[in-house]
């Protein structure tokens, strides 16, 4: 059985490289030769825990290979996997110009019976119409084309992919069910769930499972912010509400609002896609429009705290990327809370263990630092924006020393309230009272 992935971003390499290391031979492509470059170099154009060791491992097996001739590559495979980007284009649709142009290049070089796999995020139909282009293309392509959405998690990535919640096929025939029940049948042995569907089942599940996602993190934050009005603590009502089995104890943590490169396009295409089938998603819609303001309501938190005026003042930033362990900027609320810092007069100061490469593409104005400490030099307010573990162990004693002022805004609840006021801070969390 050969693999051959299309796209080697997060999903793709991830995706390749597993299915090499359980066993399959399989080609990454990538139309972008600086990272096939470096791949082949062993430089790994994304951050994951114990991705270089396994590319690393399987390179060296002779089990995965990289390469920017997508033509050649999936000429002799079984299986052809599409995982390129589907970005939301102006008014939120899915941008799937990248999904239809690997289509047409598939049509072309195939030979033999493939099944293409649409791995990427797409709405209910993309399968139906990369089928029709392919055909279009080339109406003696022998392929069945079918759904493999991926639930991977940045951060976990490899871990989530070798041990799933399940796995998802929509197939349109059974050869191609066939196909794929055999390449995930080394998961399926370890005792993975393989749910096998029609394909427009498998699309609209994708989609349904970030918008569900999304809509349990902005209840909880919504009922956050009553917490914070009533004297209740947030924390305590998720962990009440939470250890019923009907809602469950995850994504009830009160936050700044979702981000990343998944949950508002998600949420955003799952809406609008739906319009179109006369289907209207009201819940999703309230969702991403408390979600966008959430954002600018925590930047005028700290302005608040900051005293209404941040002309002359200084902000430090404690993380940037939408969470932690990953250097994904994608969306991160930070992209809209520090510009909005900057336009009240702030200088900001910020320091992200793993995303400030990204971050000093994408922020302008921000003075970039060596670490926590040095962020927080002569700050008047510290605002801790992702949850790193780093974070959470700092020692709040010694970033006190180091700012000028003894404000600390802490949008993911790192810190017992007390330990905070004990190290000489006022402290602002989310959904819990301010202590000072
Ligand atoms: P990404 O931007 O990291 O990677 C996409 C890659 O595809 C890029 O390297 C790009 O150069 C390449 N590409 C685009 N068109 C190509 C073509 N015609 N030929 C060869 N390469 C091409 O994207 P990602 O984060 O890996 O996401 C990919 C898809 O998976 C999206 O639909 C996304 O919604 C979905 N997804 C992402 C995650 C996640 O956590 N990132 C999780 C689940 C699903």
């Amino acid at each position: 059985m050969k693999i051959a992935m299309i796209g080697t971003g997060y999903v793709g390499l991830v995706s390749g490289v597993c299915f090499a290391e359980l066993g399959f031979e399989t080609v990454c492509i990538d139309k972008q030769a600086d990272k096939i470059d470096g791949l082949e170099r062993g430089v790994m154009p994304i951050y994951e825990h114990g991705l270089e060791e396994m590319v690393a491992r399987n390179f060296a097996a002779g089990r995965i290979s990289f390469s920017t001739d997508l033509a050649g590559s999936v000429a002799d495979a079984d299986a052809v996997f599409i995982a390129v980007g589907t970005p939301s284009d102006v008014d939120g649709r899915p941008d799937l110009s990248a999904v239809y142009a690997a289509a047409r290049e598939i049509a072309n070089a195939v030979t033999g019976y493939t099944v293409v796999v649409n791995k990427s995020t797409v709405p209910v139909g993309t399968g139906a119409e990369v089928a029709r282009v392919i055909h279009e293309t080339n109406p003696d392509a022998d392929v069945d084309v079918a759904s493999n959405p991926e639930f991977l998690r940045e951060g976990q990535a490899i871990g989530d992919f070798m041990n799933p919640d399940r796995v998802l096929l929509g197939v349109p025939s059974p050869r191609a069910g066939q196909v794929l029940q055999t390449i995930y049948q080394p998961l399926k042995d370890q005792g993975a769930p393989v749910i096998e569907t029609v394909r427009e089942s498998a699309e609209i599940a994708k989609y349904a499972a970030n918008s569900f996602l999304a809509t349990k993190i902005t209840f909880i934050n919504q009922v956050a912010d009553l917490c914070e009005r009533a004297g209740a603590d947030v924390d305590d009502v998720a962990q009440a509400i939470g250890l019923d089995p009907r809602i469950g104890s995850s994504f009830l943590k009160a936050g700044p609002g979702y981000g990343g490169s998944c949950f508002p396009k998600d949420t955003r295409g799952f809406a609008s896609v739906a319009r179109d089938y006369g289907s209207d998603q009201e819940v999703v819609d309230a969702v991403i429009e408390a979600n966008e303001n959430r954002k600018y309501r925590m930047a005028e938190r700290i302005v608040d705290a900051g005293g209404g005026d941040l002309r002359g003042k200084t902000v430090a930033v404690l993380g940037l990327t939408f969470k932690p362990d990953t250097d994904d900027m994608r969306a991160s609320p930070s992209l809209v809370i520090v510009p909005e810092l900057q336009r009240h007069g702030a200088k900001v100061r910020a320091y992200c263990p793993g995303g400030m490469g990204n971050a000093s593409e994408m922020l302008e104005g921000v003075d970039f630092c060596d670490g926590k400490e040095d962020a927080a030099h002569n700050a008047d307010v510290v605002v801790v924006l992702t949850d790193w573990a780093e974070f959470k162990q700092m020692d709040l004693v010694q970033i006190g020393q180091r700012a000028r002022g003894n404000t600390l805004i802490d949008l993911r609840n790192l810190f017992d309230p007390q330990q905070v006021l004990d190290a000489g801070f006022t402290y602002f969390s989310v959904g819990r009272p301010a202590s000072q």
